[in-house]
């Protein structure tokens, strides 16, 4: 298939882009940079820069590339940011995607597989949370994912798109070519491998007294190259609707640590923080529909296995996608 994919030299997009190319498929790449990085493109892709903002420019680029299916991972993704400026986050993640369906119905493409967030479900009543868990999402990021969902919903009643929705679960880990490069970084992974590369004399730990064992919060791991097979597995056949993407087991911010001093050898000190707002105490999937409908299985996503790989890649670019420090 001919896969058009927002977002292709971002974190999840790049290895999403790099696993469609390996099982043969074509990829246009549809990326602003203004986040991702040109290192992150799979050369094999076409590269178009562009602005999903601009409606003119995505149309145009949908109307050449003419694509089977479009793959949706272009979106701004920083809670406290949202927070901070949440325009920001409805002027991209959502008038940015209306753009983007809209070019797709003018061009007559019928499938689109969107990265969606278990942060639609907020603070979730019950543990694993399922699909049909309420989604009260609270923050502009949350809330901008859900209501793109909700806006591809009724592109798909009134002109047949044929949407999914993923919602991912802590994407974390690396391929041997492309890795987690965020500026700022804020997720906890590659926080604590700075500490093991002499980075940062310590990892902050943000709140020790939440309601879990071990007081630190719980987050269900998921690798990447399981959620680029979803996308993969997502765009054959008639799917549509959510899939939570997840590997229903959860770790603790402290469990992840000792995983990374496992991994490195590293002694990592930890300092305790104030807690971040908006965090749940527990964030763990149940996958059942993805594994029944999709047949996807995480092959990849044991916690050693991702931060191995993880590890891999930024002793391999310490300094991320640039050259030099
Ligand atoms: N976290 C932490 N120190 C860090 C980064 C994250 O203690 O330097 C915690 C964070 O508060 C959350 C968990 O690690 O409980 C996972 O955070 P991350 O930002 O990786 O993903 P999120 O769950 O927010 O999507």
């Amino acid at each position: 298939m001919k896969v058009f994919v927002t977002g292709g030299a971002g974190y999840i997009g790049s290895v999403t882009t790099e696993l469609l190319l390996d099982k043969g498929h074509e990829v246009v790449v549809f990326d602003s940079l203004e986040r991702g990085h040109r290192e992150a493109v799979d050369k094999r892709a076409r590269l178009v820069i562009g602005e999903l903002r601009d409606a003119a420019q995505v149309q145009k680029a949908m109307l050449d590339a003419r694509p089977d299916a479009v793959m949706h991972f272009a979106a701004y993704a920083l809670v406290g940011e949202s927070m901070q400026d949440p325009g920001l986050y409805f002027s991209n993640n959502v008038t940015g995607g209306v753009n983007l369906v809209s070019a797709m119905v003018k061009s007559g493409v019928p499938k689109i597989v969107f990265s969606s967030t278990c942060a639609t479900y907020g603070y979730p009543e019950r543990i694993p949370i399922t699909e049909e868990t309420p989604q009260n999402p609270v923050n502009p990021y949350g809330e901008s994912k859900r209501m793109y969902e909700k806006i591809l919903a009724w592109y798909q009643q009134i002109h047949g798109i044929r949407p999914v929705f993923l919602r991912y679960f802590n994407a974390a880990g690396a391929t041997l070519r492309f890795g987690e490069d965020h500026e700022p970084e804020t997720h906890l992974i590659p926080n604590v491998l700075k500490v093991a590369l002499g980075q940062a004399a310590s990892v902050k730990i943000f709140g020790t007294d939440y309601n879990t064992p071990d007081g630190t919060c719980i987050r269900d791991y998921i690798h990447i190259l399981d959620l680029a097979g979803a996308h993969i597995r997502a765009l054959s056949g008639g799917h549509t609707g959510p899939f939570n993407l997840g590997t229903g087991t959860g770790f603790s911010v402290r469990e992840v640590v000792d995983v990374v001093r496992k991994v490195t050898g590293h002694t990592i000190p930890e300092t305790v923080a104030a807690r971040r707002p908006g965090d749940p105490d527990r964030l763990v999937a149940a996958a059942e529909r993805a594994r029944t409908v999709l047949g996807w299985n995480p092959e990849h996503s044991n916690l050693e296995s991702i931060v191995e790989s993880a590890w891999a890649w930024h002793q391999a670019h310490p300094h991320g996608y640039r050259k030099t420090a």
